[in-house]
């Protein structure tokens, strides 16, 4: 029998919800149990494919191509699991399959109602989700008292008295806010959230509070009295000063025993060495090391949150401390100074013609200033584009996607999307295998002949171009196995110590604890950079 933990979140969003669930999740993990997750998110999208990356951050691509909410990535890097579709649901997917049931006549005639039709659908979604696992970590997004999140809510409701009442356990997150002027914590929202969520039915057994300060054991008794709860089901979570502290954080308010004893699991002993060796790296991770992410999407930088951690990561692991110099691409004026001093580069995925001749000008200023370079799908074109109009004198190189009168088309459409009209979800998505060219640097960083990497992209390099490429020094490191699609591609290491692209998305695959290997590859190089004698020769 499959035990829930439902995770709500009051007050406001950007607490850190998922960030809650998965150290929650990861502490459950370490203690033996066979943990699943799921993140409900009530906006009435079909998925994450068409949100705008400024309003919602980064949209996060499982293995089987599901375009998804960023806190799959949390949720992945936290239990160091592959995660798929049914770890998504959103409303418009529920939406769509109750008018598609009702179209089919399966409501035999009855008025088809958000409680029961709705809330039945949304609670076989999160049992589907469940099956083969102990334990199911059910995450709600938004707040509570959303209009959109009400059927989420009833449903949850619900399901304890659907599976049994020991099977299920409410977790609700509040926000502690800390008023300047009198130098305290206040409560009072989080007691009006617990109130609205008790007004739904939900009792819960936990309660987590947010704050950005030391949180007075006075403002965790008043929760506890709102809440309904004894002292130790109120959990002080305020801001660590990196993530990652959070699962072994949680651990010393023994929540693996809390949540086993309301959800009547046998509890055994959690094995956290590997969250201590992790917590021990960070610490020692001294060496600074600036990389620049040249993007356009900087009003938010969840957008780029997976490549972000698995930078730090990769950091961490060599004993280097990284610093993000984010690079406004559409700022030229600035751009090559914002550039200057920083010993990596890396180009990030991107769609839109906005800002792309930034994106451009800093795959030359790498190339040609001998900087470690990582360009990551459309990182990846830019490189292509720079290269043939600087090295092979085509001026009007580009790509379909940003001139599609452009007299070389460097970069184009891959086949299979011609004919695509509707934009969501239609992309080449989700896992492809790649073959590498063993005398490449791509192989070396992989030591792997065969890879398999997440993607999200329409567009390909026109293999027209690849001869003349080749003769400028590009290696097409890494190839799709038919050998029609260039997945990687890389500069010889006589004209430049690092310089890699992929046309697909590595960051998702990397873990705090393992990081990927194309990003430990910039960031050794970077690290190396100082050591490296400048016997290459510039390559204009
Ligand atoms: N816009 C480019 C394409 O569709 C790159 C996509 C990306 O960077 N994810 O191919």
């Amino acid at each position: 029998m499959t035990k829930y933990i439902f995770v709500t979140g009051g007050v406001m969003s950007g607490l850190g919800k998922g960030i809650t669930a998965a150290g929650i999740g990861a502490n459950l993990k370490a203690a033996g149990y066979n943990v699943g997750i799921l993140k409900c998110d009530p906006y009435l999208n079909y998925d994450a494919g068409t949100l705008n990356p400024s309003e919602h951050g980064e949209v996060f691509v499982t293995k089987d191509g599901a375009e998804t909410d960023l806190d799959l990535g949390h949720y992945e890097r936290f239990l160091n699991i592959e995660l798929e579709q049914s770890s998504s649901l959103m409303s418009g997917r529920i939406l769509s399959q109750v008018i598609q049931d009702e179209r089919k006549g399966k409501y035999l005639g009855k008025t088809v109602q958000v409680i029961p039709h709705v809330t039945n659908k949304i609670q076989d979604e999160i049992i589907k989700s469940a099956q083969g696992y102990q334990i199911m970590i059910v995450e709600i997004g938004g707040t509570i008292g959303d209009i959109e999140g009400l059927a989420f809510v009833e449903a949850i409701r619900q399901m304890r008295r659907r599976v049994g009442q020991n099977n299920v356990a409410y977790i609700h997150l509040v926000y502690l806010p800390y008023l300047e002027a009198s130098q305290e914590i206040k409560t009072k929202p989080a007691q009006n959230s617990l109130k609205v969520l008790q007004s739904y039915g939900i009792k819960p057994d936990l309660v987590c509070a947010r704050s950005d300060h030391q949180i007075p054991a006075s403002s965790l008794e008043k929760l506890s009295i709102f809440a309904d709860l004894d002292q130790e089901y109120i959990i002080p979570l305020p801001t660590l000063d990196n993530v990652y502290k959070v699962p072994s954080y949680l651990s010393q308010f023994s929540i693996t025993k809390i949540l086993s004893d309301i959800l009547n699991l046998n509890q055994s002993q959690a094995d956290f060495s590997d969250w201590e060796d992790l917590i021990d790296k960070i610490n020692n991770a001294t060496k600074p090391i600036k990389v620049a992410i040249v993007a356009k999407y900087l009003d938010n930088q969840d957008t780029y949150a997976s490549i972000v951690e698995a930078l730090k990561s990769a950091g961490w692991q060599l004993g280097s401390k990284i610093e993000i110099v984010w690079v406004d691409s559409e700022d030229l004026d600035h751009l090559k100074s914002r550039l200057k001093g920083s010993q990596a580069i890396l180009v990030p995925g991107g769609f839109g013609s906005r800002g792309i001749e930034g994106k451009i000008i800093a795959s030359q200023y790498a190339r040609e200033n001998l900087i470690p370079y990582l360009g990551i799908c459309l990182g990846m074109q830019t490189a292509i584009i720079e290269l043939s109009r600087n090295q092979l004198g085509l001026d009007q190189a580009n790509s379909a996607e940003f001139d599609s009168s452009s007299s070389d088309q460097v970069i184009h459409l891959m086949d299979q999307q011609h004919h695509v009209t509707e934009k969501g979800g239609t992309m080449r998505l989700g896992d492809y295998p790649a073959i590498l060219d063993p005398d490449s640097l791509t192989y070396q960083l992989y030591q792997n002949l065969n890879v398999t990497e997440r993607h999200r992209h329409r567009y390909e390099v026109n293999n027209q171009y690849k001869n003349k490429l080749e003769a400028v020094g590009v290696r097409f490191s890494g190839l799709s196995p038919d050998k029609k699609l260039v997945e990687f591609i890389e500069l010889d290491q006589d004209i430049h110590p690092f310089f890699v692209a992929t046309q697909a998305h590595p960051e998702f695959r990397s873990r705090p604890m393992n990081p990927h290997p194309l990003f430990l590859g910039l960031i050794s190089s970077a690290l190396a950079s100082e050591a490296r004698p400048n016997t290459l020769s510039r390559h204009k």
